[in-house]
């Protein structure tokens, strides 16, 4: 029997074995959709129509035997930041409300080819801005264990999708920690792969340098097998690396056996300390043992231009994104606002854009124009710059010593919705240690960790590789996900309690 619970993995087994077909599948979590994302406004756009046709296509397929791999016929949801053909694509702002593109980022296209129905876009921060979704000009999502409370972001609404069970596998986008700290705030896993491992085509840029779409799952294996769909070379994208890329299935697989043994696991000692919250750190701390007891080798490793990363992160993120954004000026496509009167093309510009951004864009917009101004240049982006070497470097002495990097995925659990929202600092602190890992290319995983003892919240755990080893994080968290469910028993969503009674 499968209900939306059931994990992709197991999905494919069934679909293969006849059991279930992808209609049914596809059917049962629109309806699961339709159940619950009025209370957890995961989705922007549902394309239940679209998602039932190709599911049917996916069954005609299995039907003359001509599945395209494992996952054909196995629903998901994407981002909104991925452009969609023929399905609306906003980056949760109300500048481009309205857009329909004309063409499918590699991604989409490749979930198309291994045909897994689109269920719809997911809600994010505008323009991929922000720690918990609030930033989104179409309403917060709310995260299913406490719907008080944030989904993480800006990648929200693919974990609450997943996590409410209303898909079973999503697509999210990293650029600071936007696929990883929803992960650990909702109990999902969360892949940001290593940067230039998954296309960018048709991913709209917040920071070209830093952006990374990935797995947005419950477990390990489901977030392989994605990757393994979504990942490789793309002529379209200048900075896609060209290599043959291990199987990642194949990793989470051999993992799932829960051996550590002579695996150097290293703790940076400048992701946890003061202002972590106590019970985050004590789930952490348990699995580090679990890792101990599992074989693993655990030392402390300092990285000490890591404390720079979030100064240097918010020079070169707005930096990149101000120029990024300069294209939405009313003229080629979204929201056009012309005021009265005989305005000027600037006037037209300046009205559209005051309508259609929202505060948080309009904030990096200012900071990154100023931090790329003449006279600033140098101080500001180019410190930064130096900063992100710097970051580099730690990285590649911390790897001379340890196989794999450690550390709490995010500070705190989930805080309430309104909590941070008038606090950018605040919330900017949620990325703490998930920042570097951009800024350096490196992959890294986020998987659940159990509950915090103050709040009963999701925690997560982040494994971090070399640039290129992403098979690492695979192998490395399934075995520790092995190891949990032998102490801590089922998977941790089944405990999630914000759709259940009273909510
Ligand atoms: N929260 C970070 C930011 O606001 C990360 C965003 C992201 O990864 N897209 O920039």
């Amino acid at each position: 029997m499968s209900d939306s619970r059931t994990t992709a993995a197991s999905l494919a087994d069934q679909l293969a074995a006849g059991e279930v077909t992808s209609v049914e599948v596809t059917q049962r979590h629109l309806d699961r959709i339709a159940e619950v994302d009025d209370r957890v406004h995961a989705f922007l756009h549902v394309d239940a129509e679209g998602a039932l046709l190709q599911a049917a296509e996916s069954d005609a397929r299995r039907a003359r035997g001509e599945a395209r791999g494992p996952l054909d016929g196995v629903p998901i949801a994407v981002k909104d930041v991925l452009a969609t053909r023929g399905l609306p694509t906003t980056c949760g702002s109300k500048i481009l409300e309205g857009w329909v593109p004309p063409y499918d980022a590699t991604v989409v296209e490749r979930l198309r080819v291994a045909g897994l129905p689109i269920l719809g876009k997911t809600n994010m921060d505008e323009f991929a801005m922000g720690s918990s979704t609030e930033h989104s000009a179409y309403g917060p999502t709310h995260n299913p264990w406490d719907l008080d409370r944030i989904p993480g972001g800006s990648g929200g609404g693919s974990a609450a999708a997943v996590a409410s069970y209303e898909a079973p596998l999503a697509i999210g986008t990293d650029t600071g920690g936007s696929i990883r700290q929803p992960g650990a705030v909702t109990g999902t896993v969360g892949v940001k792969p290593t940067y230039g491992g998954v296309s960018r085509y048709g991913l709209v840029a917040l920071a070209n340098s830093l952006d990374q779409a990935g797995p947005v799952t419950r477990n390990v294996l489901d977030a392989a097998m994605l990757h393994d769909i979504i990942g490789g070379h793309d002529l379209r994208d200048s900075t896609s690396i060209k290599r043959e890329w291990p199987s990642f299935t194949e990793a989470a697989r051999e993992g799932a056996a829960g051996d550590l043994t002579g695996v150097k696991v290293g703790i940076v000692t400048e992701m946890s300390g003061d202002g972590w919250q106590p019970g985050v750190m004590n789930r952490f701390n348990e699995s580090v043992e679990l890792m101990v007891k599992a074989g693993a080798e655990v030392v402390e490793v300092s990285c000490p231009s890591f404390v720079h990363a979030l100064a240097a992160y918010y020079l070169i993120l707005p930096a990149e994104a101000s120029s990024n954004l300069a294209k939405f000026d009313a003229m080629r496509f979204g929201l056009r606002v012309t005021p009265d009167g005989s305005p000027s093309a600037e006037d037209v510009m300046r009205a559209s854009r005051d309508a259609g951004f929202g505060d948080e864009v309009k904030r990096r917009i200012i900071l990154g124009t100023y931090a790329l101004s003449s006279g600033y240049y140098d101080a500001y982006y180019g410190q930064a710059q130096k900063i992100r070497t710097l970051i580099t470097r730690d990285f590649d002495a911390a790897f001379e010593r340890v196989d794999v990097l450690v550390s709490p995925t995010a500070p705190t659990t989930a805080f309430k919705l309104g909590e941070k929202l008038d606090d950018p600092m605040a919330m900017y602190l949620n990325d703490l240690a998930t920042i570097p890992a951009n800024l350096s290319g490196v992959p890294g995983i986020s998987i659940p960790n159990g509950l915090a003892d103050e709040d009963s919240l999701p925690t997560g755990f982040q494994v971090l590789a070399p640039a290129l080893a992403d098979d690492r994080v695979y192998r490395v968290g399934a075995a520790l996900e092995a190891l949990h469910v032998q102490e801590w028993g089922g998977p941790l969503l089944d405990r999630a309690t914000g759709l259940t009674e009273g909510n």
